[in-house]
């Protein structure tokens, strides 16, 4: 509720059912309604879906008003949230590269709003409160791995493996163009629902990808929990990075115990004593072997300039998914032909299966 509130004060708020239309630099005008707002630690998103095509629900945010002149930390939050992230979307999908496991850019430009327009030119605003705010629409919509967490307690064995799985494909893929996520914390991950709606039916993204390292000079966010730690010592990711963040993701996602930190040294100190007493290895190791496994792969490279080998343990991690995929749908066969024979048993369908 305080996040909430927290909002109010400077952000845009959209209710249900607003139309919101944007001018996109590649498609002109396009229009989007509010489903409803997603609310998460640093931002308010909301699901909306385009108007004209409306098949699948949009993660619409919305940055900051430009008439403010004095931007505020809130503000700039905003900016890596739509401008940056924007701007970062942008180049993978100009590289041509895309992925199931990333977001992908639907449509992004400033707002319009309904009735007259006094702005004199394109660069300019009138005294709308939507006027020229800039908008970033993305597919898919997913739920962040803090809230879930935070709701149901720890993510399950199969879950965790498969968003281990998941975020290092979509590693990979942004590595492709030589981009690194710098941001990896459990509410920068959604969870999103496959459309087949089979009882394996999730899978993991990496959002918010405003604070990606692109170049030397890029920082990428500091966070106290998650970061890892060159981020933390120098500011600076080295190639391990966002796989070390991913290790820290996975060892709270399953129940790892992380204290609050209040300071980079002490940070530093719980991430030094955690590897070299092989504290999460250990608990990893008590949920999943190959997280474990992958766990003791990251020690070694935390803090080198050696690359990460994504090929082979996409490929070890796809095998652990799978696996416990087949196991899945072999207890839910086995569960549809006990219903079956329930039926059967008990509705007077013959052993052939016709009516008698
Ligand atoms: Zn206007």
């Amino acid at each position: 509720p305080s996040i909430r509130h927290h909002h109010q004060s400077s952000h845009l708020m959209l209710q249900e059912g607003d139309l919101i239309q944007l001018e996109d630099q590649q498609e002109g005008e396009k229009t989007f309604q509010i489903q409803e707002a997603l609310v998460d630690e640093k931002s308010l998103c909301y699901s909306a879906v385009d108007v004209e095509n409306p098949i699948q629900l949009l993660t619409l945010h919305v940055g900051a008003h430009p008439s403010k002149l004095e931007p505020s930390w809130e503000d700039m939050s905003l900016w890596y949230q739509v401008q940056r992230q924007t701007k970062v979307l942008n180049i993978l999908r100009q590289a041509g590269i895309s992925s199931k496991y990333l977001p992908e850019i639907v449509a992004s430009g400033k707002m319009l709003h309904p009735g007259s327009c006094v702005k004199q030119s394109p660069g300019e605003k009138c005294d709308h409160p939507w006027c020229g705010t800039p908008v970033l629409v993305t597919f898919p919509v997913g739920e962040p791995l803090s809230s879930i967490v935070a709701q149901d307690g720890p993510l399950s064995s199969e879950e965790a493996t498969r968003c281990c799985r998941d975020c290092l494909a979509a590693l990979r893929t942004a590595k492709m163009a030589n981009i690194q996520h710098g941001d990896i914390c459990p509410g920068n991950i959604v969870r999103v629902s496959n459309s087949r709606g089979s009882s394996s039916s999730f899978f993991y993204v990496p959002i918010s990808w405003g604070r990606a390292v692109l170049e030397e000079r890029d920082s990428p966010a500091m966070n106290l929990l998650f970061s890892s730690s060159h981020a933390l010592q120098h500011g600076k990711l080295c190639p391990s990075s966002d796989v070390e963040s991913l290790i820290y993701l996975l060892y709270f996602l399953c129940g790892g115990n992380m204290q609050q930190q209040d300071s980079i040294e002490s940070a530093l100190q719980w991430r030094q004593r955690s590897w070299a007493k092989r504290h999460i290895q250990r608990h990893l190791g008590e949920v999943s072997a190959i997280l474990k496994a992958f766990a003791d792969y990251v020690d070694t490279l935390c803090g080198t300039p050696y690359p990460v080998d994504y090929d082979s343990w996409l490929k070890r991690l796809d095998k652990a998914v799978n696996e416990s995929t087949d196991k899945g749908k072999l207890v839910d066969e086995m569960a549809i032909n006990m219903r079956i024979e329930d039926v059967a048993g008990s509705s007077g369908i013959s052993e052939g299966g016709s009516l008698t």
